[in-house]
């Protein structure tokens, strides 16, 4: 079983007289900075110039600079810049100001892994990663609740990185719920699987392919909406929950046979086997080079699918679909707006 560790295990001695710099102040950055400074951690913040970006940094109170001033002066250099710019942001303002007492600290280890990033062997290496959105761990944080993070060292220098990260996890609260001990290796990979096979991935593809052979087979596509995207939610709450057993609770006992009977053979043996290949293409750092080599030639096929994507047929009708269901909007201003843009 994983290594948890827990309050006790963590001491924010360790960041004491430490100034940590937090490089992008975005999702995940924001986060990081409010809750390390209510923790009593000095932290400073580096975004790029202009706004939207600097003006919210300096909004909530952070001294703001170029990422190669914070670099110079943080003990502790906080990665929180999209992953595609980090190796870049790298080489220019952070690998010049790198030594003997620096932390560099990422929250997903995808550039460490597959070494667009080779940090000197003078610096500690380490990884918090939250497991959720920025914005959720900053809100529960300020209710008193902690989101579980995982934590791993890739490099220690000094003897003292796991000290450092323990820390640093207690700063942002995760040692409230508990930080599992795992590997830059196991965390890439895993995640992005997840995410292709999945999470993202997995999930359009299933839902747009069944949609389609919905529609294709004389059925409204409205219908085929609710059926095949809207109603997921549901499903995914319930197993969110309770797990795949509660879920199966929940439901008929007529969708829980279909489940048993029909489920295997959608997905069946040679879905496994291609999944067993797309988790080799993440291993072998195939994926990762594609995306990065995507990324420096301008993102011009990754632009043309999200264009085509957001194109499908699922897409309009859901569109139309949502308006009469303004509730499932974010915020009650949300809800009403489109309520009354429906009614127009
Ligand atoms: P984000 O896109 O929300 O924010 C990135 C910020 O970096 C932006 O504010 C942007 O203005 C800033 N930035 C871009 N270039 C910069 C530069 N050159 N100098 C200074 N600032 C710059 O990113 P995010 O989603 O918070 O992701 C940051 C890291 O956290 C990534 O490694 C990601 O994989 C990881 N992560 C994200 C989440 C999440 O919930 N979003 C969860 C776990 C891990
Ligand atoms: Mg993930």
């Amino acid at each position: 079983m994983a290594k948890v560790y827990y309050e006790q295990d963590g001491d924010l001695k360790n960041l004491a007289g430490k100034t940590v710099a937090i490089i992008g102040y975005g999702s995940q950055g924001h986060a990081h900075a409010l809750n390390l400074r209510d923790s009593g951690v000095k932290v400073i913040v580096a975004e790029r110039a202009g706004d939207p970006p600097r003006t919210k940094a300096k909004e909530a109170g952070f001294e703001v600079m170029e990422a190669a001033e914070a670099a110079q002066r943080g003990d502790l250099i906080v990665v929180l810049i999209p992953d595609p710019v980090q190796a870049q942001v790298y080489k220019e303002a952070i690998a010049p100001h790198l030594g003997p007492g620096k932390t560099l600290v990422f929250a997903h280890g995808f550039n460490i892994h597959f070494k667009f990033i080779v940090p000197p062997p003078t610096v500690d290496v380490i990884m918090i990663a939250p497991k959720c959105p920025g914005h959720r761990l900053r809100e529960l944080f300020t209710e008193g609740v902690g989101v579980p993070s995982l934590l791993a060292i890739e490099q220690d220098a000094s003897g003292r990185a796991e000290k450092t990260g323990l820390a640093y996890a207690k700063g942002i609260g995760s040692l409230k719920a508990g930080v599992i001990r795992t590997t830059f290796k196991e965390e890439t990979e895993t995640d992005l699987f997840g995410e292709q096979t999945v999470l993202c991935g997995g999930v359009s593809a299933l839902v747009t392919t069944a949609f389609e052979t919905l529609v294709e087979a004389g059925y409204q596509p409205e219908i085929a909406y609710f059926e095949c995207l809207h109603e997921l939610k549901l499903i995914v709450d319930l197993i969110y929950q309770g797990g795949i057993k509660y879920m199966r609770y929940s439901v008929s006992d007529t969708a829980e046979y279909g489940d048993y009977t029909r489920g295997p053979v959608v997905i069946d043996a040679r879905v496994r086997e291609t999944m067993k290949k797309v988790l080799a293409d993440i291993q072998s750092g195939v994926f990762a080079k594609e995306w990065m080599d995507e990324n420096a030639k301008g993102r011009k096929r990754f632009l043309e699918m999200r264009s085509k994507a957001s194109e499908h047929l699922i897409e309009k009708v859901g569109s139309e679909l949502r308006k009469m269901m303004p509730w499932i909007q974010t915020s009650k201003k949300e809800a009403t707006a489109a309520q009354a843009a429906a009614r127009r």
